[in-house]
């Protein structure tokens, strides 16, 4: 069943409720990657551009006690929209009350107002996180609408997606369209050849993606930490590297399963210390030393996995194929980015969390068809699983 989109609605002169995901890093006050409030402004224009009174939730951080309010507000994140919009914000520091109220109420059309933290309900019994069904009812209350473009927050049933949903007619925003075309559609019709390459840190986090993705996958090409564990499981020596020795029987089982679709790597860059300016050098696993971990792949495996990567329609790219943090350690994940910016006939999508920040950081943000904001969600949706929050927006009349 498709989902309503937010042009399904009239939303001239409504109260319309938004639920953005404005979790952004927030360092001494000032944020270091707005990514996410940057991805939020088309549906922000548009409601804006339609006239409506627009009414922002969004969460930020983890609020456990009393004293993480004053870092943990979203005062900075107000006035970082309002510098994009070039147009006043109108920030409350409440989530809930009569203050609150009484902007809402006295907001004009194409105005816009920001909510403070709804995690700040969580230090009231997590009503928030734990979808306090009043909470929900109150917020919805506040408007006539709600339209929830946090794909982000979308694997997470709180009060501010579903709980909103559950009480006011609800749509998706642009953001969550864009997610649901193309993460959506490479899970349930990509254009083959569709190749995935996967990497981060462990196996573990990843073992439902790898068996959702052998069902739709023409390959998988591995690198990163994860692959240790592979390479271990069919006998070779690791050294030092990263590795999940209580997987190693099931990333076997994965790989008999694949019958070839899986593609690991053929050479390493090793070293013998995990910091930034360690010695390195470029081997096979053949030969890695006891004392050596491997922290990147080599260059015959960007080789091999270019080779793979040619002539691909549909490619989705989860996790880092190397410590890429460190500068000498990155190349393989930036080799990665280029192959992919080159890719002119393939739909090219970027999982969120680390690669995402991989390739933004290295560059590559205009390069890829698209670049989720969800981390956990984009797992979560490679995985074949239901997210609760795109469930809780409503069907699309037909
Ligand atoms: P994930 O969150 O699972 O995507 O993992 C991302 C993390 O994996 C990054 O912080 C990388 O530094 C780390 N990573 C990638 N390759 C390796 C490796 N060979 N050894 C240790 N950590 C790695």
């Amino acid at each position: 069943m498709k989902k309503k989109m937010m042009e399904d609605l009239d939303v001239r002169g409504k109260k319309v409720l938004c639920r953005v995901d404005f979790n952004v890093p927030i360092q001494d006050g000032k944020i270091t990657d707005d990514n996410r409030i940057i991805q939020a402004l088309p549906t922000i224009r548009y409601l804006l551009e339609q006239n409506a009174r627009l009414i922002l939730f969004s969460h930020l951080g983890r609020v456990k006690k009393e004293a993480d309010k004053k870092e943990l507000t979203l005062k900075p994140v107000a006035e970082k929209l309002a510098e994009h919009l070039k147009k006043d914000v109108t920030f409350v520091p409440k989530t809930r009350g009569e203050e609150l109220e009484n902007k809402i109420n006295a907001m004009k059309d194409g105005e816009v107002l920001m909510v403070e933290n709804t995690r700040f309900e969580d230090l009231d019994g997590k009503k928030e996180s734990g979808n306090d069904p009043e909470l929900g009812k109150y917020w919805a209350g506040l408007g006539d609408m709600f339209v929830n473009d946090a794909f982000g927050t979308a694997h997470r049933s709180h009060a501010s997606n579903v709980g909103i949903a559950k009480n006011i007619e609800t749509a998706a925003g642009y953001l969550m369209e864009r997610e649901l075309r193309y993460i959506g559609g490479a899970v349930d019709n990509p254009t083959h050849p569709f190749i995935a390459i996967l990497g981060g840190a462990k196996v573990s986090d990843k073992i439902g993606v790898i068996e959702n993705l052998l069902k739709k996958a023409d390959k998988i090409l591995i690198g990163g930490g994860m692959a240790y564990t592979f390479m271990k499981s069919i006998g070779y020596a690791i050294g030092t590297s990263i590795v999940e020795d209580d997987k190693l029987d099931l990333a076997k089982s994965l790989l008999d399963k694949a019958e070839g679709k899986i593609v690991l790597p053929v050479d390493l860059v090793v070293t013998k210390e995990f910091k930034a300016d360690a010695d390195s050098r470029v081997t096979t696993y053949e030969n890695i030393e006891d004392d050596e971990m491997g922290l990147d792949v080599g260059p015959k495996t960007i080789d091999l996995f270019e080779k793979e990567l040619k002539g691909a329609k549909t490619v989705v790219w989860n996790g880092p194929l190397g410590v890429f943090e460190f500068e000498r350690f990155a190349k393989g994940t930036e080799s990665i980015c280029e192959i992919l910016a080159n890719l002119d006939e393939a739909t090219t999508i970027v999982g969120g969390g680390d690669s995402a920040a991989a390739a933004i950081q290295m560059g590559f943000r205009e390069e890829f068809t698209h670049i989720s904001t969800g981390g956990g969600a984009s797992l979560q949706y490679l995985q074949g699983n239901v997210l609760p929050g795109l469930e809780a927006i409503d069907d699309k009349e037909v």
